[in-house]
């Protein structure tokens, strides 16, 4: 059993009290891989943001849990290194679909963890929340639940069709479960193909497609039925068009792929959503990097070749989102 507190990790309650308090959200990074690790953090490092850095059940399948639960480690001590004196560092699971798995990850260190039980029976996403809840707070770890479904693919999660969150159950769900944090359902989707062709329009001079607005309608009387209420984004990618075309060019084939506009995360990063899931836009900068520099360079055979460029996009990405998306640059302690 190792606490999170002693791998210089810290939970979500007072960054995302700050959050809600500040009108910015906390950028939610997906990662696998050292680069990712390393982008994550000097972006952070280099913005003074806060930052959470998260497991999915499939990086840990391919990465293995005991190593990036090291790596998470390793970037706090990294983020001294490389001037942070205090870094705000949570190491999340994201989408964990029992309670064991949630609680083998608060046993191993993680600061955060999330338990997904939108695709159960309502009474049965507060039943395994509750006691995801009642474990992790012992540690002083963060639980954040999910209300409602999200459509698309993210490693084992998938749906084909969304539901939006149903602001009349969120009350009684936040209060029986007891939870930290609610992810809701108001139109984000996971993956890099967010949407059908047919649910979009196509800007008439680019050919490309313009994604379905996202519900703030329902985002705005979730606020007010929880007022200040830590509120999570799912599925929250911008597919960035230039990466898409990017890969395009260079031998990949990703037609149609459509994310959700920055505009409207920035909009809603002003409300009560303090945390914004990006893995999408990471793998899109990675891969088109790779792609452009393999093309270029077909003579070169070291992997540190092409990863040097792509961890390079990704920071610029990482950047990006904190300072002109999400709000959190400076918003360190
Ligand atoms: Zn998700």
């Amino acid at each position: 059993m190792v606490n999170y507190k002693d791998l210089g990790l810290v939970n979500t309650r007072e960054m995302f009290k700050k959050a809600v308090a500040g009108g910015y959200a906390i950028p939610a990074f997906n990662f696998n891989t050292m680069e990712q690790m390393q982008a994550i953090v000097q972006a952070a490092v280099e913005t003074k943001s806060p930052v959470i850095m998260q497991v999915s059940k499939g990086a840990r399948n391919y990465a293995n849990a005991t190593i990036l639960r090291y790596m998470a480690e390793g970037a706090v001590a990294y983020a001294k290194e490389l001037g942070c004196k205090n870094p705000e560092i949570v190491l999340h699971l994201d989408h964990g679909d029992s309670f064991e798995l949630c609680k083998d990850c608060i046993d191993m260190g993680f600061s955060s963890v999330m338990y997904d039980g939108s695709s159960l029976p309502y009474e049965e996403n507060i039943k395994i929340s509750r006691q995801v809840v009642e474990y992790a707070h012992k540690y002083d770890v963060t639980v954040e639940c999910e209300l409602g479904v999200l459509a698309g693919v993210e490693d084992e999660v998938a749906s084909e069709v969304s539901h939006y969150t149903k602001p009349e159950e969120v009350i009684d769900f936040a209060t029986r479960t007891g939870c930290d944090s609610l992810a809701i359902s108001i139109g984000t989707s996971h993956g890099a193909y967010k949407f059908k062709p047919e649910q979009c329009t196509r800007d008439p001079k680019t050919g490309k497609l313009v994604p379905p607005p996202l519900a703030f309608d329902v985002l705005h009387e979730i606020e007010k039925k929880l007022p200040g209420f830590p509120i999570v984004l799912h599925g929250s990618s911008s597919v960035p068009q230039e990466e898409v075309d990017t890969i395009n060019k260079y031998g990949g084939n990703l037609p149609d792929a459509v994310g959700i506009p920055e505009e409207q995360l920035r909009e809603a990063s002003k409300s009560a959503v303090c945390k914004i899931n990006i893995d999408s836009d990471s793998r899109l900068a990675m891969t088109a990097a790779i792609r452009k520099y393999l093309a270029e360079h077909p003579d070169h055979f070291d992997p540190r070749q092409y990863l040097k460029p792509a961890r390079e996009n990704m920071k610029k990405m990482y950047i990006h989102k904190i300072v002109n998306v999400l709000g959190s640059d400076g918003k360190l302690g």
